[in-house]
């Protein structure tokens, strides 16, 4: 019997590319190819890659550059190593890919992805393969579904796409021409993929999408569901404990949204919205279609279902033609609103897009003292909003041991890790814990044993969910 052959995957960018990743190991599973962490000893290396930023982007063609090493050394010993790019870098730059790095064999958009086992045995027949067309397929009715063991494996945590692409077109943004136009899978489509997930121990659920709130699948009674209908339904499925979803637009929340977080306990009252700017005049050069003013209005229908609700967001420092006005009004909207994390990042002009065509750059220094501001604020609410939870019981899902002996390591409601000294059968389990101390952003505490009704912030305590 000839051993199975390796593959190494290495994903860059958003939750979604990590989603992708899986549903190409799968895929690649069923043509005899199992996992490794190491790229030297592969026999195919994928790079899932990101567009959304430059540095993101030239990270893969320094990945590849080491990979043309590692593939030399590979043949030295008879081996053949198989190199493919994936994700959004393959969708925007195609053939350009194989004219930089000949050493890549298959190029492969983040729509045709479950084309790559015959678009390997194309290129292994000589000569490269290239697809990045955006089929008329749903590639989800091709791709097999994860083996229970990888499941397993991956953890009691999953991500489900359940949107793709995006229809909004910010200036700055490429994920409209790299993933397409928005499209939703199907209530059942999803509904079949979260059994199965359920069934194999996962318990905690991240919807995913570019602009998931724009959410409008088909659902059972032949009419486009929101999303917070599909929240509901998938709350009703055995196992399912916790639902989240990501990354929301604030000009997409529906009220069906906002009553989701008011009746479904499992929903968590953590909710991703990014804002970019708090300057208008900023938010309509980036096409964002809402006032900084309709942004805080957003946050309030939530807040007045769900005053434990919190929030984080991305922003962007200077945009073309940003001054210090329009920053400090980024400044007083983050102050005004208290995020419990949020991402920030320089500008980066992006080929294509209408932003790279605007004269105002703002220089790099003031780029750079602009981040810092920001970052320093946004790090200030974090560590407050983390502090507050010492002295107080919050309801942790367990994940998995931690790297000191005898721990175990789960989330709050709000993503913060938290570390108790446990036995590794309360992983998959809702526990309330009593939160000590604080060491950097991970909280650590001990199990509540005896007064399981006194857990604050989330749902139920104490459930106990079989694993
Ligand atoms: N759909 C989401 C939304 O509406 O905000 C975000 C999707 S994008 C993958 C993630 C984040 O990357 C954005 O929220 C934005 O902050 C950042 N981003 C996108 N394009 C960028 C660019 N050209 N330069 C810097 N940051 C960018
Ligand atoms: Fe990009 Fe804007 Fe679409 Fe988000 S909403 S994916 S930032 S174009």
């Amino acid at each position: 019997m000839t051993p199975p052959r390796k593959l190494h995957i290495k994903s860059y960018g958003c939750q979604m590319n990590v989603y992708d990743a899986q549903r190409m190991v799968d895929a690649m599973a069923a043509d005899g190819f199992v996992e490794t962490a190491n790229a030297d000893e592969a026999d195919l290396v994928i790079l899932n890659t990101c567009h959304i930023r430059e540095k993101a982007s030239e990270k893969v063609y320094s990945e590849l550059g080491r990979l043309r090493v590692a593939r030399e050394e590979a043949a030295r010993e008879g081996r053949d190593m198989r190199i493919a790019v994936a994700g959004c870098v393959a969708q925007a730059e195609g053939d350009e890919i194989i004219r930089r790095a000949p050493v890549v064999d298959v190029v492969v958009g983040p729509q045709s992805y479950h084309h790559l086992p015959e678009l390997l045995a194309r290129a292994a027949k000589g000569g490269k393969a290239i697809e990045t067309e955006f089929p008329a397929e749903d590639k989800f009715n091709f791709l097999p579904q994860p083996k229970s063991d990888a499941i397993r494996a991956r953890g009691i945590s999953a991500f489900v796409t359940v949107q793709e692409g995006c229809d909004k077109f910010c200036t700055f943004c490429v994920v409209p021409y790299t993933r397409g136009a928005e499209v939703s899978r199907p209530v059942a489509k999803i509904v079949e993929d979260v059994k199965r997930l359920a069934d194999n121990g996962v318990r905690e659920l991240t919807l995913i999408g570019q602009n998931v709130n724009a959410y409008h699948g088909e659902g059972p009674d032949g009419r486009p569901w929101p999303l917070g209908k599909l929240l509901h339904r998938l709350a009703e499925i055995p196992g399912i404990v916790r639902l989240r979803y990501s990354t929301s637009h604030p000009r997409d929340v529906e009220d069906s949204l906002i009553e989701a977080h008011r009746d479904l306990p499992a929903l968590m009252p953590f909710v991703h919205l990014p804002v970019q700017s708090g300057s208008d005049r900023i938010l309509a050069a980036m096409n964002r279609k809402h006032t900084a003013r309709e942004y805080l209005e957003v946050v309030d229908r939530f807040r007045r279902v769900r005053q434990d609700i919190a929030f984080s967001s991305d922003f962007i420092v200077g945009f073309p033609g940003e001054t210090e006005e329009d920053f400090s009004a980024t400044l007083a909207l983050v102050m005004q609103i208290g995020y419990a994390a949020s991402y920030s990042f320089k500008y980066s002009p992006r080929p294509g897009t209408p932003a790279a065509d605007m004269q105002e750059m703002v220089s790099a220094a003031d780029m750079d003292e602009r981040l810092v501001r920001l970052q320093d604020l946004i790090d200030s609410q974090q560590s407050a909003f983390n502090k507050a939870t010492i002295g107080t019981t919050v309801d942790v899902l367990f994940e998995r041991p931690a790297r000191n002996p005898g721990q175990i390591v789960g989330r709050t409601a709000y993503l913060q890790p938290a570390h108790v000294m446990a036995s590794p059968d309360i992983i998959g389990k809702v526990l309330p814990v009593r939160i000590d101390s604080l060491e950097r952003y991970s909280l650590l505490g001990e199990l509540v044993t005896t007064m399981p009704s006194q857990a604050a912030h989330a749902p139920s305590s104490q459930t106990t969910i079989g694993a």
